[in-house]
């Protein structure tokens, strides 16, 4: 009897040892867990989707003269082609419209200057290529404005950082009478409170007839490029859409155009402005793709980015972003439909319109679900990734998916450096701060959207990169979002396409690892050893009763 027991209990080690292994094998820590699920990425990711949707977003916005301004044709077009993507993936898919002014140009704005002041004679027009008009300028009158061109002085200065550290000579402002003619202003104005205010007062008083910004200090040289504030249109001032109620239309030239100009200003010739543009009230909309969770009624995670553009192809900023998202949602839904991943959260993916325009697509979404804000369990924003540094803003966690670690560890999986930064101009801020940027949207454009007392969500953060900037230098060159430089033959001076996907792929790992459970695939290799000693253990028992 002894004999058979220690029999039994040898064949019982023998079968229970490899399966106790497997079951105490140690648990994974989260940057195992992003380790996995890179794998997993790797297998769906498809690198080359990305860059193809961008560039067809790019195709859109280079085809119209207003580009893809959120509210025109262009941006119309880019959220046809987003809806029929996010259907062709099996997404569920909703548009959601709202109203905003709106604003298209109807051909490309001209500025030349005028010798002999007769508009029939062409050899004394010199025309200025570099010539934009600000998104949502006024038009000028129905075949343009013909007037004399005039400047007005700023401080002799040194830098950037000394912007308004020396008063403005009113004195000299004063001897100039700016009322209908065409006024080169160095943009450098609007760069410091205290002149730009001098500046109001001055407009407020004598009205000219167009605006052209320039660079008027030799330290912006290497602004070859024209550049438009986020503000645009420059209704987006403290002060409330001011070239509006004053009726006047505004432009930018780039550095070498507007010392040309500066010359023509001293010499009191004429120029021509003709701006061609539409303003009023139109339908803008989010575009909205729902991938469920496996549980029903489970809060969900929001991954965005904003589709719409200043006057530029946008390629960073931020084609590079939707293209990220999209593939995102393309390459889940194809996880999850081969039954690779389940989703404890839900996914929703957002097309946001309007970013440019002060955060109004994101804000717009917020006020329209604000009712079930409590069910986001985090917000993922992508707007002009793909510079030379990843950054992400520090997400106030609130739950169990911190954002932080996670995008931590996904950064390190990717070899990239995690750094972060403090920034609200995005669509993340509309989360964060609800009435805040609803307070500020509807100072900007007289608007109500009413958010008072609207509790923002927690867990937020926005995945960006630097430089980005026309006053950033990049390996020698400068760049920048905002310029003509953000498109696909500029941004090559100015970004590397590894940049552009390695991170795109760390905010993809992120918003796995936040959403993602990755189902247990049985071990085949395990499952051979487990039952050779199975076998190999009742034999060896067997053979040792027999004798
Ligand atoms: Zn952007």
């Amino acid at each position: 009897m002894v004999r058979e027991r220690s029999l039994a209990i040898l064949v019982i080690i023998a079968v229970m040892l490899p399966s106790l292994s497997i079951v105490c094998l140690p648990g994974a820590s989260a940057q195992d867990d992003a380790a996995d699920l890179a794998d997993l990425m790797s297998e769906h990711w498809n690198a080359q989707n990305v860059l193809d949707i961008a560039d067809r977003l790019c195709q859109i916005s280079a085809a119209h003269p207003s580009f893809r301004v959120s509210g025109s044709e262009g941006a119309d077009e880019a959220a046809d082609l987003i809806w029929s993507e996010m259907v062709s993936y099996g997404l569920n898919v909703t548009n959601e419209p709202f109203l905003h002014s709106s604003w298209t140009l109807q051909e490309p704005p001209v500025l030349f200057s005028e010798g002999d002041g007769d508009l029939n004679t062409s050899q004394d027009q010199v025309h200025f290529l570099s010539f934009q008009a600000e998104p949502y300028s006024l038009p000028t009158p129905s075949g343009g404005v013909l007037s004399e061109l005039v400047s007005l002085p700023l401080p002799e200065i040194a830098s950037p950082s000394n912007v308004g550290g020396r008063p403005i000579d009113q004195g000299a402002w004063d001897e100039v009478n700016i009322t209908g003619k065409v006024l080169l202003m160095g943009k450098e104005v609007r760069w410091n409170s205290i002149w730009d205010q001098v500046f109001k007062l001055k407009l407020n008083k004598e009205r000219p007839s167009a605006i052209l910004f320039h660079y008027h200090y030799s330290w912006m040289d290497h602004a070859e490029h024209y550049s438009q504030s986020s503000s645009g249109g420059l209704p987006l001032m403290v002060t409330g859409p001011m070239f509006w109620d004053i009726g006047i239309p505004v432009g930018s030239v780039n550095y070498s155009e507007g010392m040309a100009l500066a010359d023509l200003a001293d010499q009191g010739l004429q120029v021509l402005v003709n701006i061609n543009s539409t303003l009023g009230s139109g339908v803008h909309r989010n575009i909205v793709g729902d991938i469920p969770s496996s549980e029903p009624d489970q809060p969900y995670i929001l991954v965005g980015a904003h589709y719409d553009t200043v006057l530029t192809e946008g390629y960073l900023d931020n084609s590079f972003g939707v293209a990220t998202v999209l593939e995102i949602a393309r390459s889940v839904q194809e996880m999850v439909s081969s039954s690779k991943i389940e989703l404890r959260y839900g996914l929703r993916f957002v097309a946001f319109a309007c970013e440019e325009l002060g955060m109004a697509g994101s804000l717009n979404y917020v006020f329209k679900h604000q009712a079930e804000l409590g069910m986001i369990k985090a917000v993922i924003i992508v707007d002009s990734i793909g510079s030379a540094e990843m950054l992400m803003t520090n997400a106030d966690p609130g739950n169990d998916r911190d954002l932080n670690d996670l995008a931590a560890a996904s950064a390190e999986e990717m070899g990239i450096n995690c750094s972060y930064s403090v920034t609200y101009s995005s669509d993340h801020a509309p989360f964060i701060d609800p009435e805040g940027t609803a307070f500020n949207l509807n100072r900007y454009w007289r608007m109500t959207l009413e958010l008072r007392s609207v509790q923002g969500v927690k867990n937020v953060m926005l995945f960006h990169s630097t430089p980005l900037t026309v006053t950033e230098q990049f390996g020698g060159n400068y760049g920048g979002i905002h310029t003509v430089q953000d498109s696909r033959s500029g941004v090559t001076e100015w970004t590397h396409a590894e940049d552009l996907d390695a991170q795109s792929q760390v905010v993809a790992l992120t918003v796995l690892q936040a959403a993602a459970i990755e189902l247990d695939v049985p071990d085949n290799t395990w499952m051979y050893v487990v039952a050779a000693f199975v076998v190999a253990s009742l034999m060896l028992a067997v053979m040792v009763l027999r004798h």
